[in-house]
């Protein structure tokens, strides 16, 4: 018998169409795969070096369970560079990836009786770390008409004594939005004066476009400086995701506290990776604009497309890779007997009609929406969004 929090939890809910399409591509099925979380960038020479010199020195044995002093201070630098806060080494810890930090910090604040709020859309495995210890998702509703940023009457109606954290992602996986600074300042005057936690997942913080500022909410005050947990990695911005590295910065309890868990569960993350690390934060960082400047260069064009489709409206993501068109137009569009009724209808349609995979909105929390990522080829691209177009073509779609 599996354990009551075993049963609780679903597995990744983008693993059915994305099982569906590997399994259409292995018999030699022409998939075009738009359902990708992570750059198409290979990691840059100069971070693989550092993880190869790191094996032939025999850097290859445990290492201190929240990570190595130089990548702390690596991690420091970071912060104070790009955000404008300072942190000590007792308030960093490094783990298997920023989802790996995100399950630490839940396993440390988390438990029965607690509220975490998720302004939805959001990211897959949010409500599903919260549900794992034992405490409740409360999910607030957000619009394209307000860039889906929370708005902060609405988190303020889903505040209760039991509220212990807001999870914010910003720029957000799906919608590709950012947070501006003064709906930051609001949430942040929020988490003061009801005292709860912010979970600031920022691990997109170097994908931004048109020339926006990332703004962390930590950087707004010594307050809500000291109730925010900020979360961020090197998967998307160093096209690490394999490598697994990510890192938190906090109040030294909590951060204490995440580190104990990780003593008793995996503890340091790998120890070449680490050096890799040192040098993705402390060498070179051309790689990151270079890879910025293209998916600027994909955004644009497959956001412009997409608003040519019929049935299809897309605002203009402003960070991210991931385009979030508005799909509601299209359901009740019919083909043969089917009739697509909902995101899910309309994303197993384009798989086995358009040989197209991206991934259904429900997943994320909003059915009338469906997620594009664009961290693949120009030429996929171009290809993809004809076949999408001349997919729709042949459904009867309501003006
Ligand atoms: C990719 C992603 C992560 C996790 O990244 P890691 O590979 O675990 O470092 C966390 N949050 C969001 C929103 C992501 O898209």
């Amino acid at each position: 018998m599996l354990s009551p929090r075993a049963q609780k939890i679903k597995p990744s809910p983008t693993l059915a169409i994305d099982s569906r399409a590997k399994a259409m591509k292995a018999s030699g099925i022409d998939v075009i795969n738009f359902g990708v979380g992570e750059p198409d960038f290979d990691t840059p020479d100069n971070i693989k070096e550092a993880a190869c010199r790191a094996i032939r020195d025999g850097f290859t044995k445990y290492t201190a369970v929240g990570g190595i002093d130089p990548l702390k201070d690596a991690i420091i630098g970071k912060f104070q560079k790009d955000n404008n806060l300072a942190y000590k080494r007792e308030e960093i810890v490094v783990s298997c990836g920023a989802k790996h930090s995100l399950y630490n910090i839940a396993q440390a604040l988390y438990g029965p009786g607690d509220e975490v709020i998720i302004p939805s859309p959001y990211w897959v495995s949010y409500p599903d770390q919260v549900l794992l210890n034992d405490a409740k998702p409360v999910f607030v509703k957000t619009v394209e008409s307000d860039s889906f940023m929370v708005r902060p009457e609405a988190l303020e109606a889903c505040i209760t004594k039991n509220t212990k954290a807001l999870i914010l992602n910003s720029p957000s996986n799906p919608t590709g939005m950012l947070y501006d600074k003064k709906t930051l300042e609001k949430i942040a005057e929020l988490a003061v004066k009801h005292n709860f936690y912010v979970i600031s997942d920022e691990i997109y913080e170097k994908l931004v476009y048109d020339g926006v500022t990332h703004v962390s909410i930590a950087s707004l005050g010594e307050e809500v400086r000291a109730k925010t947990i900020v979360v961020n990695g090197l998967s998307k911005s160093h096209a690490m995701t394999g490598w697994r590295l990510g890192y938190a910065a906090g109040p030294s309890d909590v951060i204490k506290a995440m580190t104990n868990i990780q003593s008793q569960s995996t503890s340091n993350p790998n120890s070449m990776t680490q050096k890799a690390a040192v040098e993705a934060l402390n060498g070179p960082q051309e790689f990151i604009i270079t890879m910025r400047d293209e998916f600027d260069r994909r955004r644009k064009f497959v956001v412009t497309e997409l608003n040519t489709i019929p049935g299809m409206s897309c605002i203009m993501p402003n960070g991210a890779f991931y385009a979030f068109p508005n799909t509601a137009k299209i359901y009740g569009a019919r083909f043969g007997d089917k009739t697509i009724s909902s995101s899910t209808d309309l994303a197993l349609y384009l798989l086995e009609e358009a040989k197209v995979a991206l991934v259904h909105g429900e997943a994320f929390g909003d059915d009338n929406y469906v997620r594009i990522s664009y961290a693949t080829s120009m030429d996929d691209i171009r290809k993809g969004l004809e076949r999408i177009r001349q997919a729709l073509q042949n459904l009867e779609i309501r003006k």
